[in-house]
């Protein structure tokens, strides 16, 4: 990989280098809930976090942020483990497994919110929600008191201990941190941190009735892991403080010892015409507007990596789009720019027929097969070159021929002279039709003498080279063409329903005919279809010698126009 570009948290890091705050240590986390499949924003979070650790001899940490029981799954955390395996990341060090739980702490948080019970910081409230919504204020004015917030101490531990020994009900106590209820950030307003919930977690089962709130557990997870720079998106950074308060509470405690994880916000990825939300993402496949998490539609990693998309130019694309404190959208192209970017360097070429037209050489003798040959990638000679056949009947693209050229068109029509890619020069005599006047078949002669690679080759001077395939050997096969989920580029912008801006079309399928080569294609082998664009073997319905291919993307940005 190229080294990463700097950024505003490279050079905090550069920063505690020099000073030596963390003694040369750099210690990062991925910290996803799993509560749903990851998608292109959790993809810049993770080449982030994992690329910081990796370039300052770190490492990251995967942890699973699992405090919402009824929401979370081992499907979900296998499915974050592949995924950031598969963009290339590992959470191993010095032959240490970083692999974590929040759910494997609840002891340790339930233990130090007895500490900050004893002393002073956290109180049992018996307010309702509405009440505690009413009483906390807002921008203009600062919250009330609760009637409990005096309690003492020992009250407090009782009512705590038996709220986790199951003795009362859902939302009849919270316990709440002790801090400001005038302060201006509403976050510090005695924010919740335990509640009550009769949930079964996929890990730790029924053994829990009270479960830890997202603010509180963060912080002590990653000061628990010792984690130098915790990055999170923009939208927590009214949650820093909170954050330092609850740290800093366990410090003076002789919990922790300092210096504490520092929160670095930065700012999440939006991308046009995709939906970076695990909610909305979730309504698509269970209200079956997709065919699933995986659906190569879906800026799922799941889903991205089904339609072809390869690591490094995901990878490429978030070096791209760089790292900064301003939030923004970034425009699909650029995502797929970084694909094309990838591809083109590495990806195979082949031919490929997608609206298939019979095209017959009437001077070509019908018992001949002949090989033509071709770069298997033009600018790399040294992956050598690929043979297909030519015999008297091939296919070619429908648009490739018509009656009535329009100004400018160079391919074939009657009268006119095109190359065979990699074949023949043919001149066009004309076509066969239906009852209804459609194109059957176009009838050409070839010249002998023109084959590409062959002295007399160069004789021939003609402006159109159409692709094609031999119908006696090409490979028929499903190709999947796919455009873009939606037809708006903020599809949930403004609080709209996204599920009205879908895109109809986002969905062909055609029957192709492919090079004999690529018909053997392995699952998630990639091509350029020359002229068509980057295709790959389906992951899960393609095999070889029974190719089902996923248009990527196309050659060039066309969208739109
Ligand atoms: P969602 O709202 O889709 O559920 P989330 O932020 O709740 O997203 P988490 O599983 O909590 O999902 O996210 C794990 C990490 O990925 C967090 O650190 C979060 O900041 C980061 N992340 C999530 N979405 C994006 C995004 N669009 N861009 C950058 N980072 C993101
Ligand atoms: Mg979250
Ligand atoms: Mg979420």
């Amino acid at each position: 990989d190229a080294p990463a570009a700097s950024n505003f948290i490279r050079n905090i890091i550069d920063d505690d280098n020099r000073t030596g705050k963390w003694g040369g240590r750099v210690e990062t986390r991925f910290p996803p809930e799993p509560n749903g499949y990851l998608h292109i924003g959790h993809a810049k979070s993770i080449c982030l976090n994992f690329g910081v650790a990796r370039d300052y001899g770190g490492v990251c940490h995967l942890r699973f942020d699992d405090t919402n029981p009824e929401k979370e799954s081992v499907e979900y955390v296998d499915s974050i483990v592949d995924a950031v395996r598969w963009l290339g990341f590992d959470w191993n060090k010095d032959g240490a497994e970083h692999r974590y739980y929040a759910s494997d702490y609840y002891d340790k948080l339930y233990q130090f919110a007895e500490l900050l019970i004893e002393r002073g910081r956290a109180y049992v409230d018996s307010q309702s929600a509405e009440e505690m919504r009413a009483n906390r204020g807002s921008l203009t004015e600062p919250g009330k008191h609760s009637p409990c917030r005096d309690r003492s101490p020992e009250e407090n531990l009782d009512l705590f201990r038996r709220m986790k020994a199951g003795e009362f009900k859902e939302g009849e106590h919270v316990l709440r941190a002790k801090i400001d209820m005038a302060s201006p950030n509403i976050n510090m307003r005695d924010p919740v941190i335990y509640r009550i919930r009769f949930a079964h977690h996929y890990r730790t089962g029924d053994q829990w009735c009270v479960y830890p709130m997202y603010d509180y557990t963060h912080c002590i997870s990653d000061a628990l892991e010792n984690i130098t720079h915790s990055l999170c998106t923009l939208e927590f950074e009214d949650h820093r403080p909170l954050y330092d308060w609850i740290l800093d509470e366990l410090a003076d405690a002789g919990v922790f010892t300092r210096p504490l994880p520092q929160q670095i916000e930065f700012s999440r990825l939006n991308l046009t015409y995709a939906i970076t939300s695990k909610r909305k993402l979730l309504q698509l496949v269970t209200e079956g507007h997709v065919d699933g998490w995986d659906d190569p539609r879906m800026p799922t990693i799941v889903g991205v990596r089904r339609r072809g998309f390869t690591p490094d130019g995901i990878k490429l694309f978030c070096e791209r789009i760089g790292v900064t404190k301003v939030d923004s959208w970034i425009d699909m192209s650029v995502f797929e720019g970084a694909l094309r970017d990838d591809l083109d360097d590495k990806a195979p070429r082949t031919a490929a027929v997608l609206d298939p037209l019979k095209l017959i050489i009437d001077n070509y003798p019908a018992d001949l097969t002949e090989e033509c040959c071709a770069p298997v990638h033009p600018h790399h000679p040294e992956h050598g070159v690929r043979t297909f056949p030519i015999s008297r009947e091939l296919w070619i693209e429908r648009e490739d021929y018509s009656e009535t050229p329009p100004k400018g068109y160079f391919r074939l029509f009657p009268g006119n002279k095109v190359r065979l890619r990699y074949g023949y020069v043919i001149e066009c005599t004309g076509a066969d039709k239906d009852e209804n006047g459609n194109v059957t078949a176009v009838h050409c002669n070839y010249y002998p003498d023109s084959k590409s690679g062959t002295e007399g080759a160069n004789n021939y001077k003609v402006k159109g080279n159409i692709h094609w395939v031999s119908a006696a050997h090409a490979v028929p096969a499903e190709v999947r063409i796919y455009d873009r989920l939606f037809k708006e580029a903020q599809p949930d912008a403004g609080g709209r329903d996204f599920l009205e801006a879908l895109n109809p079309d986002s969905k062909r399928v055609v029957s192709a005919y492919l090079e004999p080569g690529a018909g053997n294609a392995e699952p998630e082998e990639r091509f350029q279809f020359e002229r068509h664009g980057y295709f790959v073997a389906d992951r899960y319905d393609s095999k070889p010698g029974k190719p089902v291919f996923n248009r990527i993307v196309g050659l060039r940005d066309t969208w739109g126009k």
